[in-house]
């Protein structure tokens, strides 16, 4: 299916595309030459497209979107429990439904929620569908940032982003594999809070907000600020998120993401680093730094941010930096990395993002991603 899919896409792939698309399949049986190999000819194949039925078809498939909010609802059989199930289609409906529902689980692309189901056997009672929210899917440019709509998928919202931020960029292209990018949504994995969530990290350092709504009020604070603790947000019952915005980087700012996993694709990270820092003739004006997984929530680096900030930017301050890391975390050991490797790990990507940054070494995320897949 995932080669089908990039079939359907027109394009002849090259091999990194097609490792890509092909991110998180396991085989068990033909080998993966062999499939590389044919997805590489699958093009040289091509059945010619009927233009006319496709086009029918998606005018049939248009033609089921709704104009008004959804409603389904079921009595469990065993039970007698009464189930709901909302899909409002703007943000007037969805924060109507949400205040008269206010304990209901807001379901986006599905991808950690569905879980919840399949995996945990939760029963949801309440369901509330953002993904119809016109409002939430939009991406707004303005001079000063990129606003994201909380509906908008990583593969929508990478592009953009990536024009910015090119680490950002690669960094959302290892989130997942092509299936989890397209539905999964920003929106989700900061609703979501987890600790060792991606994008989470990316966007602190590069300075972003988070704006809930709740009726017709909204409030907008800077993204660190919304976790609170393991599993606990700033989110009222009956608040949902609406939109992040990220500010453009300036000339002088060096912005650095890094994601470390024991695999390269499809794989949860151990360690997700993020550096922003204003350098402005060789003095650092402002440094951002945000981890994930080295605390119960995504977090920034206080103590080694202030290490930087009014300092010069050369090696010297950057290990001071380094050794105020132990002050800001201590990370646990876990099945995917132990403490003390993580710390290890934290403290040698701010030294690699300050060899990039400097001009000491030319190494670059997306010359790794590439030599991964050679
Ligand atoms: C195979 C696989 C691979 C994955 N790989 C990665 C990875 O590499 N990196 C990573 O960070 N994550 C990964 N994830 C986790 C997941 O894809 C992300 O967290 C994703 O961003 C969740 O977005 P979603 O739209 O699917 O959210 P959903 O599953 O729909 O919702 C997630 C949470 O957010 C809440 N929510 C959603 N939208 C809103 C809203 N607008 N307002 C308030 N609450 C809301 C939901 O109630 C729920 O609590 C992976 C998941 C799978 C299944």
């Amino acid at each position: 299916m995932s080669l089908y899919a990039l079939y359907e896409e027109g394009e002849t792939p090259d091999r990194a595309r097609l490792n890509d698309a092909l991110a998180g399949n396991l085989c068990r049986c033909t080998g993966y030459g062999p499939i590389v190999e044919a997805g590489l000819r699958m093009t040289e194949a091509r059945v010619p497209v009927d233009a006319d039925a496709l086009q029918e078809r998606v005018d049939a498939l248009k033609s089921l979107k709704r104009h008004e909010t959804l409603k389904l609802s079921h009595k469990d059989r065993l039970t007698g429990n009464e189930k709901v199930y909302f899909a409002p289609v703007n943000l007037e409906g969805l924060a109507d439904i949400s205040l008269a529902y206010p304990d209901a689980t807001y379901l986006a692309g599905g991808t950690d929620v569905g879980l919840w189901v399949t995996k945990q056997h939760r029963e949801l009672a309440q369901i509330i569908y953002v993904g119809d929210v016109e409002d939430m899917k939009h991406i707004d440019i303005t001079d000063r940032s990129v606003e994201i709509g909380a509906g908008v998928s990583y593969t929508d919202a990478v592009e953009v982003l990536a024009r910015h931020y090119p680490d950002m960029g690669e960094l959302i292209r290892r989130i997942g594999s092509v299936q989890i990018r397209n539905s999964g949504t920003i929106g989700g994995n900061i609703a979501n809070g987890s600790p060792i969530g991606d994008s989470m990290p990316a966007l602190i350092a590069a300075g972003a907000t988070v704006t809930l709504r709740m009726g017709a009020l909204e409030r907008t604070m800077p993204l660190e600020d919304y976790f609170i603790d393991y599993g606990k947000q700033d989110r009222q019952p009956g608040e949902f998120v609406a939109r992040v915005s990220v500010p453009l980087p300036n000339e002088n700012l060096h912005y650095r993401a890094y994601k470390i996993s024991k695999r390269f694709d499809q794989d949860i990270s151990a360690v997700c680093a993020c550096f922003a820092f204003e350098v402005n003739k060789g003095k650092i004006e402002e440094a951002r730094i945000a981890y994930g997984g080295m605390a119960a929530t995504p977090k920034r680096a206080a103590a080694a941010e202030r290490a930087l900030v009014g300092e010069a930017f050369d090696a010297d301050r950057i290990e001071q930096a380094v050794a105020a890391l132990a002050e800001d975390f201590s990370p646990i050991s876990d099945m995917r990395a132990s403490a003390d490797y993580r710390m290890a790990v934290a403290q040698n990507l701010l030294r690699k993002a300050f060899i990039e940054m400097s001009g000491e070494a030319d190494i670059r995320l997306v010359g790794e991603r590439e030599a991964a897949h050679a």
